[in-house]
């Protein structure tokens, strides 16, 4: 977990309906992650002066202390609604409670990776730095000690309940929520080796309410420390007293392996909630031994620990997450590896909870695992190799999927010793690929530096870029490779179109009108005065612009909240006009297409009142009104557009204040004939062409809308 991470989950708990109206809780939350780096220096009287300028005289720690008590209670709300399938969990920790090293609690805030990775301090991003380096692959790391593990969850309010854990020497300590140890086990042939737990060792301990009956079970995944011998793990159910439930041994003996020695191990574990009267069941994916290549299996069991289906794969599958990707109420299991055959690409395997059945269907007879089924993967995918991968390793890899404002994203490494030189993939909903990128320039670097000399001698050029759009579909899929998607966000091409001047904005512009339905013309000034904050930039016209109204802004900055004006970090914004103007933002579609439209207006000011709505292809096609502070207007539609063709998006005035912010993705997938491309950013475009023709119409609306005003 890096700083952007943290920030984009700050940012996500900004911008939630939970924290609409509560502008304090907000501010607090700023504050405390502005100081996240710096948070033992902290004290009370700083956050006095930062959260209440003006009364310094007259608060006191104690009132930062009500303040952090509202933060921490709201956060809970959020995280068990909203903000339930977050990445990243925010705490405030007990400061009245010693830390788990039993030292006073400093912290003020602190983050944990939602599959448990660990709970990270400010030191945590060097660690992170150097566990990108450390792969789980092989035991390199036995000779390593004393491991610690934090997991964290947010479950049961009961002091005594079991909520994390932490590896001491032969002993698997478990804690309550406050960190006090409540029980532990000793294991007599020690907890280790110290790689299978040093690295996402959180997927191998879980804790929540297996039997619905309010109280926290424990799942541990449990490996000797002895590797003179290979050992399966097994997983144990502990109540939450500590009794031993049951255990769990992972793999089976598998013909094909036969005159093999076999032994498996859990690599994660995770927990489908209950839904349509389905009690929660565990996932658990283990590997053969003696490396994470395969054969892996994905078994789902019930909380006694009864097997009730497995499925099989012939590669090595290692890093799980479950979650809702299509939005049916229904978590999908996801895995990630390597593929056996199939060149030995980086693979992900996504499986509905309830076809976790039969054996991966394979290329190569030697590695086809038999069963009396053939399995149903909702999507099988192989991830496109770098040439600087096939010359230094035998496969590529995907690690670390995780499921984050509806999007499936994961890594895939191009380099494995020492591991690193990661792509980032990021697949919408409907499992369209939106972005690639890798993650910094380190393949990059690393690949020019590889084919610096030679006959190979080259740089990476735009055609190897856009060879990683490729990613091959071997189940789930109507094409033989994933289709690529463009996607269209009017809040991250603001500032180009601003600065620039540029109204028409590329697909975006930005005017005003009488009505849904009636002419606009194009704002004609930009302007940046201090209202709604210092980062706050606006489009107007010059002539009808009363207070900074009708206008369309954009927040370039942090969250604002002065008390009058909610502005999100990032967000865009339309602001009706105080002289009865509608504000609009007009999107042209570049090329024809299906638009898929999805997103939500939002009040931005306290005692706003508009109306809001949608016009297609010359039609209402969503209306609605915004009259709350915070209040959401969702919508998602599919629209059939030709080139030029316009959705207008329009904040008109009503009974209250005029600032409604809007939150919009607009997608569309790449036809046949489109050649998919990446920004610098790692945006999939659809092709070059398009961008030729976005520049085009736009003009073209622009002099249609400055005739008719
Ligand atoms: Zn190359």
């Amino acid at each position: 977990m890096d700083s952007t991470a943290i920030r984009d989950q700050i940012d996500r708990i900004l911008r939630s309906q939970s924290f609409a109206s509560k502008g304090q809780l907000r501010r607090l939350l700023e504050i405390l992650f502005r100081n996240i780096d710096s948070q033992t220096n902290l004290t009370p009287d700083l956050v006095i002066k930062e959260l209440w300028p003006d009364q310094i005289r007259t608060k006191r720690s104690a009132d930062v202390a009500t303040e952090m008590n509202r933060l921490r209670h709201a956060l809970e709300s959020y995280y068990n609604g909203e903000g339930k399938a977050d990445p990243i969990t925010i705490v405030l920790p007990n400061r009245a409670a010693p830390a788990l090293d039993g030292t006073p609690e400093k912290r003020w805030i602190a983050a944990t990776a939602r599959d448990g990775t660990g709970v990270e301090t400010p030191s945590s991003h060097a660690r992170r730095r150097r566990k990108l380096k450390r792969p789980a692959l092989i035991g390199a790391l036995a000779g390593v000690l004393s491991v610690t593990v934090y997991v964290s969850v947010r479950t049961l309010a009961s002091p005594e309940q079991p909520k994390l854990g932490r590896l001491d020497g032969s002993a698997l300590v478990i804690l309550n929520g406050e960190g006090k140890e409540i029980w532990r086990k000793v294991f007599p042939d020690g907890i280790g080796p110290a790689w299978y737990y040093a690295n996402g060792a959180a997927s191998r301990l879980w804790f929540g309410d297996l039997d619905g009956k309010g109280h926290n079970s424990v799942l541990f995944s449990y490996l000797p420390a002895d590797e003179s011998k290979p050992h399966s793990s097994a997983l144990i159910c502990y109540s939450d007293r500590g009794r031993e439930k049951w255990r769990w041994t992972p793999g089976r003996d598998l013909p094909e392996l036969e005159g093999i020695l076999s032994t498996f191990k859990t690599s994660a574990i995770r927990v489908l909630k209950a839904a349509e009267r389905k009690p929660p069941r565990i996932v658990v994916v283990s590997n053969r031994d003696p490396s994470w290549g395969g054969p892996s299996q994905i078994a789902l069991l019930d909380s006694s620990g009864k097997t009730l289906s497995e499925y099989w794969h012939a590669g090595g599958l290692r890093d799980m997450v479950v979650a809702d990707l299509d939005g049916d109420g229904k978590e999908e299991i996801i895995a990630v590896g390597v593929a056996h055959g199939y060149d030995s690409q980086a693979t992900m395997v996504v499986l509905d909870a309830d076809r976790v059945f039969g054996a991966s269907k394979e290329v190569m007879p030697e590695f086809q695992i038999h069963s009396n089924a053939l399995a149903q993967e909702r999507l099988r995918l192989l991830f496109p190799r770098s040439d600087l991968n096939r010359a230094s390793f035998r496969s590529n890899h995907a690690i670390e999927p995780t499921f984050q404002d509806g999007n499936l994203k994961l890594k895939v490494l191009e380099c494995l010793a020492p591991i690193g030189c990661p792509v980032d993939y990021e697949f919408n909903r409907n499992f369209q690929l939106v972005a690639v990128s890798p993650a910094s320039d380190e393949l990059r670097s690393a690949h020019d530096q590889f084919y610096k000399k030679g006959k190979d001698a080259h740089t990476l050029s735009a055609e190897e870029e856009a060879a990683f759009l490729k990613v091959r579909c071997l189940a789930g899929c109507k094409t033989e490779f994933v289709p690529v998607a463009q996607t269209y966000d009017p809040a991250a091409s603001f500032e180009k179109g601003w600065t620039t001047q540029s109204n028409p904005n590329g697909v975006w512009s930005y005017g005003y009108s009488s009505g849904f339905m009636n002419a606009i013309t194009l704002y004609d000034k930009t302007v940046r005065n201090g209202i709604n904050g210092p980062n706050a930039k606006y489009w107007v016209f010059s002539s009808v612009n009363v207070g900074t109204s009708p206008a369309a802004e954009h927040n370039d900055g942090p969250a604002y909240n002065d008390a009058n004006i909610d502005f999100l970090a990032n967000e865009f914004l339309l602001v009706a006009g105080v002289g009865g103007q509608y504000s609009d933002l007009i999107f042209t579609a570049p090329v024809d297409g299906e638009y898929s439209v999805a997103g939500s207006f939002r009040g931005a000011q306290y005692g706003v009142g508009t109306v809001v709505g949608i016009v297609a292809n010359g039609k209402v096609v969503f209306s609605s009104s915004v009259t709350s502070m915070g209040q959401l207007a969702p919508f998602r539609i599919t629209l059939s557009m030709q080139a030029g063709s316009t959705v207008l998006f329009s904040v008109g005035p009503g009974p209250g204040a005029q600032n409604t912010a809007l939150s919009v993705t607009i997608t569309r997938p790449c036809g046949l004939t489109d050649r998919p491309a990446l920004t610098p950013t790692g945006e999939t475009t659809c092709s070059s062409s398009a961008a030729l023709q976005i520049g085009k119409n736009a003009h073209a609306l622009a002099q249609k809308a400055s005739r008719r005003s």
